[in-house]
């Protein structure tokens, strides 16, 4: 049975590569976290969005270390004006450190990396007024790329996408631990909601049906 609790989730596709910034919040407290506020340009509208509905942000949680998944945090702070953290699994600190590198490499744009206040880890837990988000550690298309999972609802960053799944022919990538998150991403129930880091929403459901790089003897 579903608690009493109203989760909303309103997206924000940010800059060149379109990455989804997700704006997660319980109607009731309007408690709030941002996932993967990946660009500067666009940030004002969602804080404007944070503003009109005036919410209580928890959290600038990121999915995963990429460039394109981090670079709006330090814009939406200052937008912010008020101190919430920026968390990062510890193992993808290291990509936040070149973030600024990689942009000009990719892009050809320069933009200062955030520092993360703190790290979330396997099994840390995001209260939401009576919702609430379980981190999952799921490597492989970076070494600390994380979901959060919650009832009927997961947001899997760049592990998988509607018919497809994260890159990892990049630097840190490993197909081998890719496949093992994703299998356990998929022993969600089937009308689980997924939240990808780029494109549109999907369900484990229709991923088992269609998506070409789940391994079919299952
Ligand atoms: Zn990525
Ligand atoms: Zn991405």
């Amino acid at each position: 049975m579903r608690e009493e609790t109203d989760l909303r989730v309103e997206v924000f596709p940010l800059g060149p590569l379109m990455t989804n910034c997700y704006l997660v919040y319980e109607t009731t407290t309007s408690s709030s976290i941002i996932i993967d506020p990946g660009w500067p340009d666009g940030i004002e509208k969602l804080a404007q969005r944070v503003r009109k509905l005036n919410l209580n942000i928890k959290a600038i949680i990121a999915t995963h270390g990429h460039f394109d998944h981090i670079l709006g945090v330090n814009k939406l702070k200052l937008e912010l004006g008020r101190e919430a953290p920026f968390l990062i699994h510890s193992s993808d600190e290291i990509l936040v450190k070149t973030a600024g590198e990689m942009s000009r490499e990719v892009l050809g744009v320069y933009i200062e990396p955030p520092e993360p206040d703190d790290n979330i880890d396997e099994g840390d837990t995001i209260e939401l007024g009576g919702s609430r988000l379980i981190v999952w550690h799921t490597p492989g298309h970076s070494p600390g790329s994380i979901c959060l999972i919650g009832d009927e609802i997961a947001f899997t960053g760049d592990l998988i996408f509607r018919g497809s799944v994260g890159r990892t022919d990049i630097p840190l990538g490993s197909w081998k631990k890719l496949l093992e998150s994703l299998e356990r991403i998929l022993r969600l129930p089937d009308n689980t909601v997924l939240y990808p880091g780029h494109g549109e929403p999907t369900t484990i459901e229709y991923e088992k049906r269609i998506n070409p790089f789940i391994p079919r003897n299952r």
